[in-house]
């Protein structure tokens, strides 16, 4: 056969293409896709390829997926409950990391959180991370979350060692939006509010993560002995047993941002060895004094900031919503803070692979 031949002849020689084959190039909405081009009831359209991508990325709204459609890439982190990996989608390339939760419970218990991760996963804010879908699996939990690449606030801590004021307050501004969502529209009262449950990305985004998962790990039958996270960050009134609300996460607020200023945790031990135990830590909190950020150090809007947060009695402490006002989240407004260099400059494990 000549050369220049095949093409035409085999075009024409083709059957009309059956709904089978079309079908992969169909959207859900009857919009027909191939490469740059869209065809649909509005017309044709040529797009870039990124745009086409765009369309086709998973939005938190599907819950179609299946652990079987991820690739397991590293391992990005250990906590007390569990083990969280980054994940590639095989069909659509995008990143996610896979919280793994391993715990051996009953049938009962295993619905009840399924049911409270359905609450985290209708969580829709840019200031929480996405949770795009659970699984109860052979024994664990696996969370799907949005994957943040600059890892969380404790992992940067340990690398710039303090926070600037001006970045704190962007920082901060960040997390009381995430704040106010979580009480304000969700009512959830996060309860483990501390650096590692604060996550950054490239683009100089902060999200809260983690939000009702310790409430699960508390309110869940035959799991009350689970509780193994920190108490570092929890309220005086958390600690005393006493009612508690939404409050109780500024506490813990206030004591992340003076970690992050002046690079230690704010209580320390009476003698040098550490502390005895955990009781004797979670004695100090309900005792002594709210600590404070000293004076030669830093502005008296950053002061007085921590102060309304760490007030001892929950009354006194100012709300989310309250806190956004305060002088200490926009006197920096005209400096142009750039969190998004300023994390990457830092050498946050910023990259995939
Ligand atoms: P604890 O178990 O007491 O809550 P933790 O918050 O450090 O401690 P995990 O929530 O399991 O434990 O998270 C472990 C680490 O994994 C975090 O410190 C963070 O570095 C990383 N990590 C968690 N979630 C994500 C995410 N969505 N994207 C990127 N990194 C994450
Ligand atoms: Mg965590």
């Amino acid at each position: 056969m000549k050369k220049g031949t095949l093409g035409p002849k085999l075009k024409l020689s083709l059957p009309p293409p059956d709904e089978v084959s079309i079908s992969k190039f169909l959207s859900e909405s009857g919009t027909f896709k191939d490469g740059d081009l869209l065809v649909n009831g509005k017309g044709v359209r040529v797009v870039s390829q990124t745009e086409v991508e765009t369309q086709s990325l998973i939005q938190p709204t599907d819950n179609q997926l299946s652990l079987a459609d991820f690739d397991a890439i590293k391992v990005i982190g250990k906590g007390n409950g569990g083990i969280v990996r980054l994940v590639q989608h095989k069909w659509t390339g995008q990143f996610f990391a896979l919280k793994v939760i391993q715990m051996n419970i009953d049938d009962s218990a295993r619905k009840q959180i399924a049911q409270e991760l359905k609450i985290n996963q209708s969580a829709q804010c840019p200031y929480v991370v996405v949770c795009y879908q659970s699984f109860y699996d052979n024994g664990a939990i696996s969370i799907i979350l949005e994957y943040m690449d600059g890892g969380s606030l404790a992992d940067f801590l340990k690398q710039v060692k303090t926070i600037p004021e001006p970045y704190l307050a962007a920082i901060c501004k960040q997390v009381l939006k995430g704040l106010w969502y979580l009480h304000h529209e969700k009512h959830i009262i996060h309860r483990d509010l501390k650096p590692s449950n604060l996550l950054i990305n490239h683009r100089g985004e902060v999200k809260i993560t983690d939000f009702g998962v310790s409430a699960i790990m508390e309110n869940t039958s035959g799991l009350a002995n689970t509780f193994v996270g920190t108490y570092n960050y929890m309220s005086p009134e958390r600690i005393s047993g006493t009612r508690y609300g939404y409050r109780s996460d500024l506490w813990s607020l206030g004591l992340v941002l003076l970690e992050c200023a002046t690079g230690h945790f704010p209580y320390s031990p009476p003698q040098q060895e550490g502390w005895i135990n955990v009781y004797e830590l979670m004695e100090t909190i309900v005792d002594e004094p709210s600590p404070s950020a000293p004076s030669e150090q830093f502005s008296p809007e950053f002061r007085s900031f921590i102060s309304a947060c760490v007030q001892k009695d929950p009354k006194e402490r100012l709300s989310a919503n309250e806190l956004m006002t305060h002088p200490f989240i926009s006197m920096f407004d005209d400096l142009d803070i750039d969190l998004a260099s300023y994390f990457t400059d830092a050498g946050s494990p910023l990259a995939t692979l």
